[in-house]
């Protein structure tokens, strides 16, 4: 009997148009924290407040807090590795079984593992880099956290004096519109779409599991814990994503043939 593992691994070989809608579950394994999991507080120590645009903008108190915060975020994260799940989704890549990565994550680990930035859309951003919010201007996030690491002020553009923000997306900040457009193109145009560690509860990552059902898409939901959109799921895992997936590909591998370069080595012409 066929369990739920060949199924979807079944469904990714058949569908070739898979995409992945990845959220904190898929980086908790490689030691990101989920900072947006404790309701108003994150980490549980600081405020989201000071995470509101407006008054990052506007408020010297709340825009230091912020830096702060992010500050730590920052450090957490840079050195983080990716994790099998990562390792997992780039491979898809690498065999034409992945289309593209919708993520929620800022942490850039698709990246790292290897998926071309071309397939990975960042719904909230990214924590690598910072803008000038008068200018435009571009840093690299490195350069801005060393050179501020003493913390007696907050930074300003070098080019501008204007206010430095780092390029994730805020609580209340609206996506970019053309990053809301691809991710909606991409969700209903696919024909199996795959949440991993999200619990589907911020928008606008939350509707497009419906999004691709209306279209005629086949829906798998892995993570650790239910979602509300679990009910309308062709695949339901409850487990953590890399050893999910490790198991997944796995199933793959002893269905695919090599490709024939590699057959002509083993078998002969
Ligand atoms: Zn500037």
């Amino acid at each position: 009997m066929k369990t739920v593992i060949d199924e979807i691994a079944d469904a990714i070989l058949d569908s070739k148009c898979n995409v992945f809608l990845t959220g904190a579950g898929i980086s908790t394994e490689s030691g990101v924290p989920d900072y947006r999991s404790s309701n108003n507080q994150f980490w549980g120590e600081y405020d989201s407040k000071d995470f509101y645009l407006s008054n990052f903008l506007t408020d010297g108190g709340s825009r230091m807090r912020c830096w702060r915060a992010c500050a730590v975020f920052y450090e957490t994260m840079k050195n983080a590795q990716p994790n099998p799940a990562h390792l997992v989704l780039a491979e898809l890549e690498r065999r034409k079984l992945l289309r593209g990565i919708i993520t929620q994550n800022v942490d850039g680990l698709h990246q790292k593992a290897g998926n071309s930035k071309k397939v990975v859309i960042e719904l909230h951003g990214t924590a690598h880099t910072i803008s000038c919010v008068d200018c435009g201007r571009k840093y690299n996030s490195e350069g801005i956290y060393a050179s501020i690491s003493k913390w007696t002020s907050v930074p300003y553009c070098e080019y501008c004096q204007g206010i430095l923000k780092p390029d994730t997306v805020f609580p209340g900040e609206p996506i970019i519109p053309n990053v809301a457009k691809r991710v909606l193109q991409m969700a209903t145009s696919c024909k199996l779409l795959i949440v991993i560690g999200s619990s589907l509860e911020v928008q606008p990552a939350a509707y497009l599991p419906l999004k691709a059902k209306e279209s005629g898409a086949k829906l798998g939901i892995i993570n650790l814990t239910p979602t509300p959109y679990d009910k309308y799921a062709d695949y339901l895992i409850y487990r953590p994503a890399g050893k999910t997936l490790a198991e997944i590909v796995k199933k793959i591998n002893d269905q695919v043939r090599p490709p024939a370069e590699e057959r002509m080595g083993q078998y002969g012409p």
